[in-house]
């Protein structure tokens, strides 16, 4: 038997309760180091900081009909940066941005292939 083993249901629990605590206090003393080496002064109140978060279904940030099983994506709060007041650029924006121009250039395109010569000038010109 090794000194450092319980030998009484007393001791257990009490080894118990210091090895949780001394894991508890591990796990904070990583985190507050991942929060200094992303530069993280306010961490996001979704993500933690982490810039991650698990979905509850397969929708993750666009949000529709999810699956039967939890994801990980980035957060939809911060879009990834982990921090409050610093968020990176919004993919769900950026997004709806690309599809408004695809529709655009698809009308300019119909216009063009109709011999519409009008659609060509520069509006600022005008
Ligand atoms: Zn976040």
């Amino acid at each position: 038997m090794y000194k450092s083993e319980p030998d009484s249901k007393e001791n257990l629990k009490a080894t118990l309760e210091k090895q949780v605590y001394e894991n508890k206090k591990y796990r904070e003393e990583m985190w507050q180091r991942m929060l200094y080496w992303r530069n993280i002064i306010t961490p996001c109140k979704k993500c933690g900081g982490s810039g991650v978060i698990t979905y509850p279904s397969t929708a993750l940030w666009r949000s529709g009909i999810g699956g039967q099983m939890i994801s990980h994506g980035v957060c939809n709060e911060c879009w990834g940066s982990g921090d409050e007041n610093e968020h990176w650029s919004n993919i769900r924006k950026m997004e709806n941005y690309i599809n408004s121009l695809e529709v655009e250039l698809k009308i300019l395109a119909d216009k063009i292939e109709k011999g519409d010569k009008k659609c060509l000038k520069n509006q600022n010109s005008q």
